[in-house]
This record gives structure tokens, sequence and C-alpha cells, in this order.
């Protein structure tokens, strides 16, 4: 295993109460288990690296954890004092106790009742045959037997047609977990018989707090200005976030400091910026150009030069909005209503498509016109 993804396997939610920043679909599964209305086949979609396999293991666990005591499909007697033990998360939600012999098989990753199978490999019509001819089969040991099918999207249509005939009359005792970064490649028909539950990227916050704490577990010293810049470069992704603090605490250590990573990032420094956004301050683009080209000359990537550019200048836009701060002051050389300009022209330049050919024409373009437009 390459030693930057430990931490994410490491620090890989367990439980519902652990899930940050998927609070609709946290809540439809665990009202699910609390109504014991389990849906037979879910479509998890979503982003990569949003928690969509980490929480269908939960959902494994938890609609097979002895202390939940789901209803069996099969409808067999559970013990009277099962519900009184149900495992609450502080917010109320049920989650799995992970310490029953249920839980803890599926813990080990040794449970014959969870099938995880990448349909980026298996993705033909036989393997799906292959999946409903098993799934008619009681499971081993758990109430239900679990069907965790990753990049769903890439199933052929052979395979979805099988995969449809299952999901309209699937064996009581089987839950269906569909995963996919492109639920639009997913057939109506199989579509309108899932119940369908949308990740979302995790905004930077919630991802510095998930740095933060794996850092803490870790005994990392991690500089809250170096937690942000992990959190920018992950783009949402919990995995990339925790891969990311891995390959920083490969390259230095357990101490680890903005200006160390953006020498490793290849990132601009902040001082860097500052004269950039100075410059454009005094309407000199000459100037706001020549820096950029400074920063680029030492081998910086011009999208992650913009991209601290934007999360720059929305920083100090948000400030002004909660301060209520309209006009520009001795701190602060731009108004509300100049950032809102600069912010406009640097995120269509951001989203602009030519960028293949023309790596630093369009932020040298972008300057130009801040200055003109300001
Ligand atoms: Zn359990």
């Amino acid at each position: 295993m390459p030693t930057e993804q430990v931490l994410y396997r490491k620090y890989r939610p367990q439980s519902f109460a652990d899930v940050r920043g998927q609070d609709p679909v946290v809540r439809i599964l665990s009202n699910a288990l609390a109504m014991n209305r389990i849906a037979h086949a879910y479509l998890f979609s979503g982003p990569r690296g949003t928690g969509k396999t980490s929480v269908a293991r939960i959902f494994a666990r938890a609609v097979n954890c002895a202390d939940l005591a789901c209803d069996s499909p099969t409808g067999e007697e559970q013990s009277p004092n099962r519900a009184s033990r149900r495992s609450v998360s502080e917010e109320g939600r049920l989650i799995p106790c992970n310490a029953c012999e249920s839980c803890a098989e599926f813990l080990s990753g040794r449970a014959l009742d969870l099938v995880e199978m990448d349909a980026a490999s298996n993705r033909g019509v036989d393997e799906v045959r292959a999946i409903r001819e098993a799934a008619e089969l009681l499971p081993m040991r758990a109430n239900y037997k679990v069907y965790i099918l990753d990049e769903a999207h890439m199933l052929t249509r052979e395979a979805w047609n099988a995969l449809l005939k299952l999901t309209e009359e699937p064996p009581p005792h089987v839950i269906f977990i569909l995963a996919t970064t492109e639920p639009e490649k997913v057939p109506d028909t199989v579509q309108s018989r899932v119940q369908h539950l949308q990740f979302r990227l995790a905004d930077e916050a919630t991802l510095v707090r998930v740095l933060a704490d794996a850092a803490k577990k870790e005994e990392m010293a991690l500089e809250p200005d170096a937690a942000s810049m992990l959190a920018l470069f992950a783009e949402g992704s919990f995995r990339d976030a925790l891969n990311l603090l891995g390959q920083a605490q490969a390259l230095c250590g357990n101490t680890i400091t903005a200006s160390v990573l953006e020498d490793f990032f290849g990132a601009p420094s902040k001082t860097a910026l500052a004269e950039v956004a100075s410059a454009l301050a005094l309407r000199d683009a000459k100037h706001a150009i020549e820096c950029a080209g400074q920063v680029f000359a030492k081998g910086s990537d011009p999208r992650l030069f913009l991209k601290l550019l934007i999360h720059q200048f929305r920083s100090q836009f948000l400030d002004a909005l909660r301060s209520g701060r309209v006009e520009k002051d001795a701190a602060n050389p731009f108004s509300a209503k100049e950032l809102e300009t600069i912010l406009r022209i640097l995120l269509e330049t951001a989203t602009e498509r030519h960028y293949s050919g023309w790596r630093e024409l369009p932020i040298e373009l972008a300057l130009h016109r801040i200055v003109r437009e300001l």
C-alpha cells in the first residue's frame, strides 16, 4: 500500500457518528434503520473520495448488528431485550455497535455476507448473472447479504438488464448498494427502483477539521495555515485530504508548516500572492504581471497560482461581508464591490477551457482586465 494512503484507510469513518459532511445521507440511512424500512437497492452517487464506500460498509454492519436488532428479513423472532440496547450516537442516530460478533466479522473484512465488487473489472453480464445466482442463496451467518458494487456506471448494458431483474424482485435478505461517480450513466429503469442518495464534496472547514483530528491522533504538529492549504488542494475529497497529509508527513516528518508545503507543491508563497494583490491595489497591471511571471519562473503551476489567488480574495471578500465593511480602508485596500469584480474575473479565467496551450496568458490577461475594470 502506498504510504500516503495509510492515513486515509486508518481514519476511514467506522460509524455514522464519524461520517463528516454527509448529514442528509446519514440521517436517511439511520432513520431507515430506526423505522425498519430498509430498501433493497441503494444508489450512492457523488464525487470520488466523499465516503460512499465507507458509508456503504457502515450500513452493511448496521443492518446486521445484533445491537440494532433490525427485524430479520426472514421473519425470525428477535430476542426481546435487544431493542433496549440500541446503539445511538450523540445526535440520536442509530449506529452499528462495532463490537458484537457480526460487527467484528464485518470489520475484519472476512464476512462472507459482504460482497464488494468493482464494476470496472466485473462489468459484464456473466458477472451480474453470477451475483444473481449467489444472491438467491440465504446469507451464511448475517441477517442480510450486502453487495457493494463500486464504479457501477462501468457496467455494460446487458449487465444492467441482468441487474434490473434483480432489483425488480430482490430476495428479501439482499441489499444492493451501487456506488458511482456518474449517476447519469445509470439507466432510468434502474434509477427508478433504487433509493438514490447523493454524497457531496466536503467544504474546506470540514476538511480542515478532519485533517486536524487525524494530525492530533498521529501526534503531528499541523500549522493552521498548512491545514487550510491541504484542504484547498484536496478539492472537497476526504481521500485526497488525508492522502496529502500522509505525503506531507513522509516529506516533513511530524511538524507540517505552510512554507514546507509551498515548496513541496510548487505553490506560490503568501508573500508573492500579497505582492500581486498590492500591485492590483495600486492599479499597476505591469507590476502584477511581472510578479506573476516571477512565480511561474520558479516552476509554480499557473492553475495553483490562480486557485490560491481566488482563495486569498475570497477570504477578504467574506471578511468584508461579515464585518459589514463596504468601503476600503488602510488595512483593506479593496472595497467589497472591487473584490466582487476581481473574483468574477478570476473565476471566469479559472473556468475557461483554453488552458492547455496557454498556461500563463489567461492569468496575465485577467490581471490586466482587473486593473482596467476596478
Ligand atoms: Zn454490532
